[in-house]
């Protein structure tokens, strides 16, 4: 298994020291040629969706990337990534890949409450630690996307087939849960 890990901008080298210590190898992509290896998983990482959006479609890396999300490449998105999978951003016009049935709320926290930790239980794992950083939300699933994990009422993880999406950045916490089960949806995907 190798996972690509999409390093415009913002906390991808975080991504890679956990899949380091989970002994799962991975490189990064910066720019179209990176695609030609061959990669069984991609991390979006969080940062800021709207300059993520912006490199993505300059470096000709929109396309390739959005066709292979469609056609099931398992993908995992935090906080920026997770809009940039949005089928739906309600307070922006721009969506990006677009590929989850997702509505989302951008910065959703506000500006008291930018930055903060909990812990709360994620699917059938039990309590995870999650660090919100400027984090979105997601205000509703449809189609076959799922509700993983919520916080005050609020979701902040989901899943839709191969791809999944934490508001929260599980890789700034010494916890290695998410990045295991999206390890396993790699695998399960690889041996299909
Ligand atoms: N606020 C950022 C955005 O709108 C997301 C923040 C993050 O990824 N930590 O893209």
């Amino acid at each position: 298994m190798r996972i690509a890990v999409l390093a415009l901008q913002g906390a991808f080298i975080e991504h890679e020291q956990i899949l380091a210590r989970l002994g799962i190898p991975s490189f990064e992509i910066r720019q179209k040629r990176d695609l030609e290896n061959s990669f069984d998983g991609l991390i979006i990482p969080g940062g800021e969706s709207t300059v993520q959006g912006k490199l993505m479609r300059e470096l000709d890396l929109y396309d390739p990337i959005k066709t292979a999300v469609e056609n099931g490449l398992p993908v995992f998105g935090t906080c920026a990534g997770l809009l940039l999978l949005a089928k739906k951003i309600k307070n922006d016009d721009r969506v990006h890949f677009a590929t989850m049935d997702i509505t989302a709320v951008r910065n959703a926290y506000g500006r008291q409450l930018g930055s903060f930790y909990t812990e709360a239980e994620f699917g059938d794992m039990g309590k995870i630690p999650m660090t919100f950083i400027r984090a979105p939300y997601i205000e509703s699933v449809s189609g076959s996307a799922e509700a993983l994990a919520s916080v005050d009422g609020h979701i902040v993880a989901a899943r839709q087939g191969n791809q999944l999406v934490t508001a929260f950045h599980p890789e700034l916490n010494d916890d290695l849960h998410i990045h295991e089960y999206f390890a396993n949806m790699v695998c399960s995907a690889a041996s299909k």
